[in-house]
């Protein structure tokens, strides 16, 4: 059985519990609508810890656009299946008040790596993810927290902060979960039209084609040029960005192999859509 609950008090009540018996306490953050890549991290989370909480918020505070907040997909109901499926321990699941009551005034900011890319199109997204994780990890007193490779720059954006605030917790990144044609799981996926669906699974492909020019010496630059074009003539409204970085400090790079990543964004239609490789 899958326990909801929803309050920071009755939480840290059930994982002190756990703790004093030695038990150590693997955390999923999550924003629900969940599909096989938040499973996925369930499983890494069940296989790596002796109780796992999978928590559900859909943080306004990492929403710039208010549209995308009002439309993100939400079905507590389904998501409780299948985490009872998969034999998780608790699904935490606070309000909005109860994440942000009144007079609630800290915000988490990290520098530097939260600039580019995602920072520089979703302004203040960066500090929304780092303050709500900072508060699920101290709500949770988790040991190990499990995020997906899939948001590579929030990935590297918890690691920095979990090192910076000495938050005792160990973050495991987990590869990207996908569909058969390549696309990148995600739960803005469901609003794709059939037509954009049909469409989505040329990101994927132009940045293995990307990755493979890069790797057998074209130079980055036209390489990169050439994956845009082939992004926008699939059908895609706009490339926000395409670039090559350094896997951890995601500074610009331009030679192929470790830790050379690429990483893209692009709007389909309304549905922005990110997705990363090793190159
Ligand atoms: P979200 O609900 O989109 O905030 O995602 C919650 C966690 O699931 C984050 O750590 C994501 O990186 C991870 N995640 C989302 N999609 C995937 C995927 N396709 N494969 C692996 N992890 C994912």
């Amino acid at each position: 059985m899958t326990e909801v609950i929803r309050s920071a008090a009755a939480l840290r009540e059930k994982v002190a519990a756990w703790k004093r018996s030695g038990m150590l306490v693997g955390v999923v953050p999550t924003m629900g609508a969940l599909h096989d890549g938040h499973l996925s991290l369930a499983r890494a989370a069940r296989a790596q810890s002796d109780r796992v909480i999978v928590t559900i918020f859909v943080n306004p505070m990492q929403f710039n656009n208010p549209e995308d907040l009002k439309k993100y997909p939400r079905d507590e109901t389904r998501d409780l299946a299948l985490l009872e499926a998969d034999g998780v321990d608790v699904l935490f699941a606070p309000g909005p008040d109860e994440v942000y009551p009144e007079g609630f005034a800290t915000k988490v900011s990290v520098a530097g790596i939260s600039a580019p890319m995602e920072g520089a199109f979703r302004p203040g997204h960066f500090d929304g993810v780092a303050t709500v994780v900072s508060k699920l990890f101290g709500m949770t007193q988790a040991g190990r927290a499990f995020f997906g490779e899939k948001d590579w720059q929030q990935l590297q954006v918890v690691r920095r902060l979990v090192t910076d605030l000495n938050i005792p917790v160990d973050v495991i990144g987990c590869p990207t979960i996908r569909e058969d044609d390549g696309l990148a799981m995600s739960s803005r996926n469901v609003r794709l039209s059939d037509a954009e669906r049909a469409v989505a699974p040329a990101l994927h492909r132009a940045m293995q084609a990307a990755a493979e020019a890069i790797r057998g010496g074209a130079p980055t630059g036209a390489a990169l040029a050439d994956a845009r074009a082939a992004i926008l003539a699939a059908g895609f409204g706009a490339v926000e960005y395409l670039d090559l970085r350094h896997a951890g400090t995601l500074e610009p790079i331009d030679r192929a192999g470790p830790p050379a990543r690429l990483l893209v964004a692009a709007m389909l239609g309304e549905v922005r859509l990110i997705d990363n490789i090793a190159v």
